[in-house]
């Protein structure tokens, strides 16, 4: 039944961005609506990220809904790399004070955001998609499929990016920055058990093969690819084959099982800046899109959240929410801490993928790349600016 609902922020988008940013103002006590167009068993059927920063998992804990994480999940403190017939591993805690990742499934951290909500008593709202909103004066309207209206004095947009909130800002409101990269990845999920305890990046002449954790029975795999494959040129025995070539290393074995998904990835970054236009917020994809290289996306996602809801409730206490001008600190906050995921995220890429041999001066490349790994593998200062870029930076809580 279609009906209107006057709430303070109305949240499109109940993935990580908008689940975390729907439990911390809820806690405040700032009245707010989330709202997703999946249900909840579509919600939480996207196997995709996996690898908590510290700042993250700081976060779960904060809100209460770290216990399941910490009990379930695996904390993961290096990583391998293998490259011309080397293996070298390095742990990145062990540079960083005793931080670390924890390996979780992005899934189960959007189940315990969801329960978490819906047991403080908030107001979630799945199966509805929001088709449309417009900024009004000093609100925002949103109007739902099912006909329903909601109104709010401001939207945050973490509905992705083909949602309605990226949508909505006009021409040369927001500008983005965008770089297409030139390598292509078949990216799956496997039911077999790790073969290690950590990451592995192995750089190899064929191309880059990655052997990222998920769980105790189930492992992620990438493959870097030539530009144009498809799905259906890779059946699973010729990307056993191929992880099996490019991660080989002797006395190492690697761990098979039935491929559960795979799919090829758009490897794209983009940045919108500001990321705000008027009362509309844009939090995680919606404001920015990273290369899956170094697992940044959904600790973004978090990480934006947390100041946004920062944001808000300083401009209420500060001036009984009269100034709009306060709410720019949101992006200018946010912006350099994306762009420095960006860049991490693009050396990382750089540094394990293969140049095709008549790519522009791919020879010279080859050898920066292979001066970097051997950088890491040999100078602690490298490695420790590896690994605070890595595990991510310190929370920003307050
Ligand atoms: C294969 C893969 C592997 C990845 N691995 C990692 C990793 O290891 N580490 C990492 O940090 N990141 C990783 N990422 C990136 C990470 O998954 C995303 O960055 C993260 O999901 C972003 O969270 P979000 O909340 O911004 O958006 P999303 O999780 O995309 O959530 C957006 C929500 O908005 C909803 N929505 C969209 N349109 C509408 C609408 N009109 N109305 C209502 N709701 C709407 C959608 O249904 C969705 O639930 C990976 C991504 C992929 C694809």
């Amino acid at each position: 039944m279609p009906y209107e609902t006057t709430t303070r922020v109305v949240i499109l988008g109940a993935g990580p961005a908008g689940l975390t940013l729907g439990n911390l103002l809820h806690a405040r006590g700032i009245p707010c609506v989330v709202v997703d167009k999946f249900d909840r068993e579509q919600l939480l059927g996207r196997t995709r990220a996996g690898l908590l920063e510290y700042r993250t998992v700081e976060t779960m804990r904060r809100m209460g809904l770290a216990d399941r994480l910490l009990k379930e999940g695996h904390r993961h403190t290096g990583c391998e790399f293998r490259f011309t017939g080397r293996r070298t591993y390095t742990d990145f805690s062990e540079l960083y004070e005793g931080r670390s990742h924890h390996v979780y499934p992005q899934q189960e951290v959007v189940a315990d955001l969801l329960d978490g909500l819906l047991r403080a008593g908030g107001d979630v709202r799945l199966g509805v998609a929001a088709e449309s909103l417009e900024q009004n004066g000093d609100g925002v309207t949103v109007h739902l499929a099912d006909g329903s209206v909601l109104h709010g004095a401001f939207v945050a947009g973490a509905d992705g990016q083909h949602g309605v909130a990226r949508a909505s800002t006009p021409p040369g409101a927001v500008t983005e920055y965008e770089m297409v990269h030139e390598f292509q990845w078949l990216t799956l999920i496997a039911t077999a058990a790790p073969s290690a305890e950590w990451t592995i990046y192995a750089q190899h002449e064929r191309g880059f093969a990655g052997h990222l954790l998920r769980s105790d029975t189930v492992t992620r795999f990438h493959l870097q690819v030539p530009v144009g494959d498809t799905v259906e040129t890779w059946p699973d025995d010729r990307i056993w084959a191929e992880l099996r070539a490019r991660l080989a290393h002797p006395g190492w074995t690697l761990h098979e099982g039935p491929v559960i998904s795979k799919n090829m990835l758009d490897m794209r970054s983009r940045v919108a800046e500001p990321m705000q236009y008027g009362r509309v917020f844009l939090l995680g994809d919606a404001a920015h899109i990273i290369s899956p290289s170094g697992g940044k996306g959904l600790n973004l996602a978090v990480a934006d959240a947390v100041e946004l809801d920062r944001v808000l409730a300083e401009y209420d206490r500060a001036d009984g929410g009269t100034d709009p001008g306060r709410l720019a600190a949101y992006s200018a906050r946010r912006v350099p801490d994306v762009w420095q995921a960006q860049e991490f995220s693009h050396a990382l890429l750089h540094m394990m993928h293969t140049y095709p041999p008549g790519a522009p001066d791919a020879a010279f490349r080859q050898r920066l790349q292979q001066s970097r790994l051997a950088q890491l593998a040999n100078s602690e200062h490298y490695a420790r600016s590896f690994a605070t870029r890595y595990i991510g930076p310190l929370p920003t809580h307050s």
